[in-house]
C-alpha cells in the first residue's frame, strides 16, 4: 500500500536520531483516511484494505522498507531554553517522494514511548489528533503552507490526562521535520559537523537553488530564505485570524510550514490580543504577538548558524542581524498584499494601509466576527440586503458607513465591476473555518464513537470558499453558550 521509502534521517549519524519502533496498540481502527493526499503521495489505493491500513498507520505493523527513528531536538519553550526535547511521542517512518517529485516525511504521532519521552507516555488522546487533522487540512485548503494529516487511527486504549480519554495515532506528512529546535540541540553541544549536515539537508530539501552558492554565502542565504518563508507564513495566519498558540522554537519549521497544532484556534470576534491556550498565561503567543515572536525564533535560528555564516564571529553577527532585521519589512509587505486581497484590491495605492487598519479597528470596536465580516464584504457589493448583513454586528452605523464609502470609492479605481469584485472577495475570504465550537462538538461526538460531525465538518472546511449547504451552519460564530474560551495542548 505504501510508496517506497527513502531513508534520509535513518542514515543520519546516531547522535541526530534514535531508532524507535512504534509501540503496538490494542485494537487499531482507522477513523480517518485522506485519500486525495494518499494518492498524491503515490499510495497504491487499489490495494487498500482498512484493516491492513489500521495496522500500518497505528504502528502495529511496519510498512516495507521503513526504518523508524525519533529525532533529537531542543527548543525555547515560552522563552526558556530546554536543551533536550526530541520526538517523545512520535516516530518518523521515513520519507517518500510524492507524485510531484517532492520529498515528504511520514510520521506517526502518538505511537508510544521513545528514547526522548522523558516522563511522558508517548501517546496522544483522540481529541488533539482530530483537532490537528481538521485544522491542518483546513489550513491546506485555505492555501497556507502546512503539514498535512494522512490518517487517524483509534487505539482501543485509554490515555490518562486530567481524565481518561480514548487514544489515537495521527499520521502526519511534512516537507520535513527540521525545526529551529533541531539546530539548537546541536548548537548547544557545539557540534558544528551536525549543524553543517542539517543546514545542507535543509537547503537540499527546501531551498535547493542555494546549493549552487559559494560556501561563504550559502548559510546566510539559508537564513534569509527561512526568514522570507516565515514572514510569508505568519502574514497568512494574520489574514485568517489564526492563532498558533505554541510558537516555541521547536514548533518553528525551517520549511516554512505551519507545524504542531496544539492549542491553536481561529478567532471569532476580532481582538488582536486574543489568546486561547490554557498554558499561555501571559499571552506571549497572542494573535498580535505572532510576527515579533516569529522574528525572535528566527534570531535563535541565526545564532545556531553563526560559525557557518562567517569564521569571524563579529562579522557573522553583523551579517545575520541585517538579514533578521529584514523580517519586519518582508512581513509588512506580505501582510499588506494579503490584506489588500481581502478587501478586493488587486492594485496598490498609498492609502490602502490606512483603509485596512481602519477596517480592523472598526471590527475590533464592534467585536465583530473576523471571518464573517470579511466574507460579508462581498455581500455588501451585492446590494442593500447584503450590506445590512455586513452591518449587523456594528453598533456604530455611521462610522461603518463612512468606512464603506471610502472602500467603495477605492474599489471604483479597480478595473472590475461589482460582480467581479464580489467573486474576487469570495475567493480569498473563506466562508468556513474550523471554528472552535465546531471542532469541540466534533471531538465530543467522536469520543462517543460518532464520527458523523467530524466528517461533516471536515467536508465543509476542505471547501472553505464555498457557502455550505448542509444542515449545520458552519459559517456562523458561536452563540454565547457555545463559546470555547480555552484550548489545551493535549500532551
Ligand atoms: P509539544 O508541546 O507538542 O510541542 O511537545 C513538546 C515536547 O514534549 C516534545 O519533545 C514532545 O515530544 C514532548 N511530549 C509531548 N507530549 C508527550 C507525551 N505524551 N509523551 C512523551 N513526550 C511528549
Ligand atoms: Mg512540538
Amino acid at each position: 500500500m505504501f510508496p517506497p521509502f527513502t531513508l534520509r534521517y535513518a542514515r543520519f549519524p546516531d547522535r541526530l536520531r534514535a531508532p524507535a519502533r512504534p509501540v503496538p496498540v490494542e485494537r487499531p481502527e482507522l477513523v480517518a483516511f485522506n485519500r486525495p493526499l494518499a494518492e498524491s503521495l503515490g499510495f497504491d489505493l487499489d490495494a487498500f484494505d482498512p484493516e491492513q491500513a489500521a495496522a500500518l498507520l497505528s504502528g502495529n505493523a511496519l510498512p516495507e522498507g521503513a526504518e523508524p527513528v525519533a529525532l533529537a531536538y531542543a527548543g525555547h519553550q515560552f522563552g526558556n531554553f530546554v536543551p533536550q526535547l526530541g520526538d517523545g511521542r512520535a516516530v518518523l517512518l521515513g520519507e517518500v517522494t510524492d507524485r510531484a517529485g517532492r520529498v515528504r516525511d511520514l510520521q506517526l504521532k502518538g505511537s508510544g514511548r521513545t528514547p526522548f519521552s522523558r516522563g511522558g507516555d508517548g501517546r496522544a488522546p483522540l481529541g488533539p489528533v482530530l483537532r490537528e487533522y481538521l485544522v491542518s487540512e483546513a489550513m491546506h485548503a485555505l492555501g497556507v503552507p502546512t503539514t498535512r494529516a494522512l490518517a487517524a487511527v483509534t487505539t482501543g486504549e485509554r490515555v490518562y490526562r486530567r481524565v481518561p480519554e480514548p487514544g489515537a495515532v495521527l499520521t502526519r506528512v511534512a516537507a520535513s521535520h527540521l525545526r529551529v529546535g533541531t539546530f539548537q540541540y546541536f548548537a548547544a553541544r557545539d557540534d558544528q559537523e551536525a549543524l553543517r549536515l542539517l543546514a545542507d539537508e535543509a537547503i537540499e530539501r527546501h531551498y535547493p537553488h542555494l546549493a549552487e552558492r559559494d560556501e561563504s554565502e550559502r548559510y546566510l542565504a539559508l537564513l534569509e530564505a527561512t526568514v522570507a518563508r516565515q514572514a510569508e507564513l505568519v502574514a497568512r495566519w494574520m489574514g485568517l485570524g489564526f492563532i498558533h498558540g505554541v510558537m516555541n522554537t521547536d514548533n518553528a519549521a525551517i520549511s516554512g510550514e505551519t507545524i504542531d497544532y496544539g492549542p491553536c484556534a481561529f478567532m471569532d470576534a476580532y481582538d488582536p490580543r486574543t489568546v486561547f491556550s490554557s498554558i499561555d498565561e501571559r499571552g506571549r503567543y497572542a494573535f498580535v504577538n505572532q510576527p515579533p515572536i516569529a522574528q525572535w525564533n528566527l534570531a535563535r535560528f541565526a545564532e545556531t548558524l553563526l560559525a557557518l555564516i562567517d569564521e569571524d564571529r563579529e562579522r557573522a553577527i553583523e551579517r545575520a542581524t541585517e538579514v533578521l532585521k529584514a523580517f519586519e519589512e518582508r512581513f509588512e509587505a506580505s501582510r499588506l498584499r494579503v490584506m489588500r486581497a481581502k478587501l478586493g484590491l488587486a492594485t496598490a495605492e498609498e492609502g490602502d494601509a490606512a483603509l485596512i487598519e481602519d477596517w480592523l479597528a472598526a471590527m475590533q470596536a464592534a467585536r465583530a466576527d473576523f471571518t464573517l465580516s470579511f466574507r460579508r464584504l462581498a455581500d455588501a457589493l451585492d446590494g442593500p440586503e447584503g450590506e445590512a448583513r455586513l452591518a449587523e454586528p456594528f453598533g456604530d452605523r455611521e462610522a461603518l458607513d463612512a468606512w464603506l464609502s471610502r472602500w467603495r470609492e477605492r474599489l471604483s479605481r479597480e478595473e472590475a465591476d461589482a460582480a467581479e469584485l464580489a467573486r474576487r472577495l469570495r475567493g480569498v475570504n473563506p466562508a468556513v473555518i474550523p471554528r472552535n465550537h465546531r471542532v469541540a462538538e466534533a471531538i465530543a461526538a467522536a469520543e462517543n464513537d460518532d464520527f458523523g460531525p467530524f466528517e461533516a465538518l471536515l467536508a465543509a472546511i476542505t471547501r472553505p470558499f464555498e457557502a455550505p449547504t448542509g444542515e449545520v451552519d458552519y459559517t456562523r460564530p458561536p452563540r454565547d453558550d457555545e463559546k470555547v474560551l480555552r484550548t489545551f495542548c493535549g500532551t
